[in-house]
C-alpha cells in the first residue's frame, strides 16, 4: 500500500543514487512511522510473529521493550510495578558490553556511512579483513583461516562441511559421522541439531528424519571435580571404536550452554583432544556461547590448553549489535579440502562478512581487550556467588553453580517459567528460566549493586518457580 513514507523513501533513495545531488539531502523529509501503541503491538505480534520455541498463534505475553542502555531494559510499559529491569541474560550471552554502548555505536555510524554490505564473492573490503586478523590473533594455536558468516548454527554447519569436505578430499568419504557427548547444544538447524542433547534437542520429534550420530555419555559436572577415570576412559573407548566413520568430534568446553547449563572438568576435553589425535578424527570446540571471556578465559578451551581444528565464536562476537559468527579451522584443515577434487569450501551466505556486523565487531573486540576484562569477569562471578551464598539451602533447589560471569541455579522440578520470571521482575530483573533452572549470565559492565540485584532475583525466581 503506497502511502506518504514510501513516497518520501523512494524519494530519498533517488535522491542518494544521484551524485549530483541535485535533489538535495538524502534524508529529507523522512521520519520514522508514529509508535504503535502497546496494546496494538501484542495483538500484531501475536498474530503475525512467530517466537522461539513457541505456537502460532502466540499463548503467552512477551513484554515490550522500548529501549535498552547500560544493563537496563526500559519497557514500553510497566510489568508488575517495574518500568526498567537489569538484563541477567546480556540477551543470550551477547551484549557483553551492555546496549546503547558509545563506542559501539560510532562503530556502526562510522560503517554505516561507508556501507552497510556488500557481496563477499570477488568483492572484500577492510572491515572483514580486520575482524579476520583479530580472530585469528586471539584463538589459541594456528587457528588461522576465518569463515565469516551469519549466525551460530550457521558456523556449526560450516564447521561439520569442513571437517566431511576435508576428509573426502583425502580419499576417506566414509568418514562423515559426528561425535559429542549428551547434553549439548549446537544449535537449530539441520546438522547441529543432530548432535544437540537427545533428549533436551526433541531428537524424539526427528528420529528418522535427523543424522545419526554418536553419543557418549554426558560429562559428570562440576568444573573443578577430579576427574573420573571411568569417564576419560569411556570417551576414549568411543572415539576409539568408532574412529573409522568419524569425521569430527564436536563438543562445547567446560560449559554446556542451553542443552542443560552445566559445568565439567578441563580434563575430558584434553582427553577429546589426545584420543582425536590418537585415532585421525578431528576436534571442533563450539565457543559461542562461551568465547571471550565469559567463562573467565578468553576462550574456554583455554582452560584445558587444548587448540581444536576447527573452533566456531558467534553471540558475544559483535557485542550483541548485529548477527554474525565465524569458524575457524587451522591451515591443516584447510589444505585438506584443496587437495580434493572439488578445491573450494562450497559454502557462501548472501550476507557473509557483512561490514557492519564485522565493524561492530572488530570495535567489540577492541573494547573487551582495552580492558581488565578478567577482573570484571571475575568481580561479577564473586558478587554472583556471594550473593547466592544462602540460595542453596532454599527448598527445591538441588544446586548453585558459579563459573566465570555465569550463575546457575538447579532445581529438584521443571521451573514455571511464568512465575520464575514474573518473580524475577518483581525484582526488578530480567531472566529467561528453563526446564529445571534459573540461571544468569550479566553483561561484563554490569556493577556490584546490580549484580546483587541479579543474585536476589535468581533466588526469588528460584523461591516461586
Ligand atoms: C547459541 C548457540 C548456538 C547457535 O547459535 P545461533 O546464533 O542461535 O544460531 C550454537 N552453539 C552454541 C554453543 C550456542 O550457545
Amino acid at each position: 500500500m503506497p502511502d506518504s513514507t514510501t513516497a518520501v523513501a523512494v524519494a530519498a533513495a533517488r535522491a542518494a543514487a544521484d551524485p549530483s545531488g541535485a535533489c538535495g539531502p538524502a534524508s529529507a523529509g523522512w521520519a520514522p512511522p508514529p509508535p504503535l501503541e502497546p496494546g496494538e503491538l501484542l495483538e500484531l505480534d501475536r498474530r503475525h510473529v512467530w517466537h522461539p520455541y513457541a505456537p502460532m498463534p502466540g499463548t503467552s505475553e512477551p513484554l515490550v521493550v522500548e529501549s535498552a542502555s547500560g544493563v537496563r531494559l526500559r519497557l514500553a510499559r510497566p510489568a508488575y510495578g517495574r518500568r526498567e529491569l537489569v538484563d541477567g541474560m546480556s540477551s543470550w550471552w551477547s551484549a557483553v558490553h551492555g546496549y546503547n554502548h558509545p563506542v559501539l555505536n560510532e562503530a556502526v555510524r562510522a560503517q554505516l556511512g561507508r556501507m552497510s554490505h556488500v557481496m563477499f564473492g570477488g568483492l572484500t573490503h577492510e572491515p572483514a579483513v580486520r575482524l579476520a586478523r583479530r580472530l585469528a590473533g586471539l584463538a589459541p594455536g594456528d587457528l588461522e583461516h576465518v569463515f565469516l558468516c551469519d549466525s551460530g548454527s550457521v558456523a556449526v554447519e560450516v564447521a561439520v562441511k569442513m571437517c566431511l569436505q576435508h576428509w573426502r578430499s583425502l580419499g576417506r568419504p566414509r568418514k562423515r559421522r559426528l561425535m559429542t557427548w549428551r547434553g549439548g547444544y549446537h544449535g537449530d538447524t539441520w546438522q547441529p541439531m543432530s548432535v544437540c542433547d537427545p533428549d533436551g534437542g526433541m531428537h524424539h520429534l526427528w528420529s528418522g528424519a535427523l543424522p545419526v550420530q554418536v553419543f557418549a555419555d554426558a560429562p559428570p559436572s562440576g568444573f573443578d571435580a577430579e576427574p573420573d577415570e571411568a569417564y576419560l576412559a569411556h570417551l576414549r573407548e568411543t572415539v576409539g571404536r568408532h574412529a573409522g566413520e568419524l569425521a569430527a568430534v564436536i563438543v562445547e568446553p567446560v560449559v554446556q550452554g542451553a542443552g542443560g547449563m552445566r559445568f565439567h572438568s578441563p580434563a575430558y576435553v584434553r582427553a577429546l583432544r589426545e584420543a582425536c589425535d590418537e585415532h585421525g578424527v578431528l576436534l571442533v570446540l563450539d565457543e559461542i556461547a562461551t568465547g571471550f571471556g565469559r567463562t573467565g578465559e578468553l576462550f574456554a578451551a583455554g582452560h584445558a590448553g587444548v587448540t581444536p581444528d576447527v573452533m566456531c565464536v558467534g553471540k558475544a562476537l559483535t557485542g550483541g549489535y548485529l548477527s554474525m559468527a565465524a569458524t575457524l579451522c587451522t591451515p591443516r584443515v584447510a589444505e585438506g579440502i584443496a587437495r580434493g577434487s572439488v578445491p573450494v569450501l562450497a559454502h557462501g551466505p548472501t550476507f557473509m562478512g557483512n561490514p557492519l556486523a564485522s565493524a561492530v565487531a572488530d570495535a567489540s573486540l577492541g573494547l573487551l581487550l582495552s580492558q581488565d576484562w578478567r577482573a570484571e569477569v571475575r568481580r561479577i562471578g564473586d558478587g554472583l556467588r556471594a550473593g547466592l551464598a544462602g540460595a542453596a539451602g532454599l527448598p527445591g533447589v538441588r544446586e548453585v553453580s558459579v563459573l566465570g560471569a555465569i550463575a546457575v541455579v538447579r532445581l529438584d522440578h521443571q521451573v514455571d517459567t511464568a512465575a520464575a520470571t514474573r518473580a524475577a521482575v518483581r525484582a526488578g530483573v530480567w531472566l529467561r528460566p528453563f526446564r529445571d533452572m534459573v540461571y544468569a549470565m550479566p553483561p561484563y559492565v554490569t556493577g556490584d549493586e546490580d549484580v546483587a540485584r541479579i543474585a536476589a532475583a535468581l533466588c526469588a525466581a528460584a523461591r516461586e518457580g
